[in-house]
């Protein structure tokens, strides 16, 4: 389950447990990316902040880990790398790459998707506000043709809204876990004019 996750919100936490489900999975990693390609426009928290969230926001789940494979790689991280270095580390384990359906209609900006696909048996996980006949037209497309549709209730929450709704002061509760906004709160994250503590440990 790859993401920024900044921060990870119930959207996340539901879509990947359907997707559990519905495909049976033993494990599900979540991969924190740590230098995300695709959002350089906007400061992102700190890589160690992203993965305490995640962390917090999982645990007590025996099937859910997080993983900070991603922090760890220097430069930006491509999910080509996190593939190739899974598949060394379990050559017989079946590869499912957990996605949004808005990343996956990108799916052609990414860095080598064909290998990617190739790799992997990608997965997108329905969203509200992704455009169905986009999503139609992109799943006849050839790129996308063999990725997984993951039905789930469709929450309309984005890390983009629980951002904005620090910054302005507007309550995030029961849009994340009780312990990731404690842990928000604690640090300072996303407040309009102060900047996050610095992490420790
Ligand atoms: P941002 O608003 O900063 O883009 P986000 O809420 O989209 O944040 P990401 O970290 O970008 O969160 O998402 C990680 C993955 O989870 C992406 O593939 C994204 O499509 C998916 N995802 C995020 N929110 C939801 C949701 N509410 N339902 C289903 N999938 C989601
Ligand atoms: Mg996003």
């Amino acid at each position: 389950m790859g993401g920024t996750f900044d921060p990870v919100h119930f959207g996340h936490l539901l879509a990947a447990e359907a997707a559990r489900e519905a495909l049976q999975l033993d494990r599900v990693v979540w991969l924190p990316a740590g230098d995300p390609p695709h959002k350089q426009a906007r400061p992102i928290t700190p890589a160690e902040h992203r993965l305490e969230m995640v962390r917090r926001a999982i645990e007590g789940n025996p099937t859910f880990e997080a993983s900070r494979l991603e922090l760890d790689r220097e430069g930006p991280s491509y999910t080509l790398d996190t593939l190739k270095w899974f598949h060394g580390e379990h050559p017989d384990a079946e590869l499912y790459f957990l996605t949004g359906m808005d990343t996956v209609l990108e799916l052609h900006t990414w860095h080598r998707p064909r290998e990617v696909l190739a790799a992997c048996r990608m997965v997108a996980m329905v969203r509200p506000g992704v455009d169905d006949a986009a999503l139609i037209r992109a799943f006849q497309a050839e790129l996308t043709r063999a990725v997984i549709r993951v039905n789930s209730p469709r929450v309309e929450i984005s890390a983009t809204d629980l951002r904005e709704r620090v910054a302005r002061g507007a309550s995030i509760r029961y849009r994340t876990p009780d312990a990731v906004c404690d842990y928000i709160i604690a640090n300072r994250l996303y407040q309009a004019h102060e900047a996050p503590a610095p992490v420790v440990g």
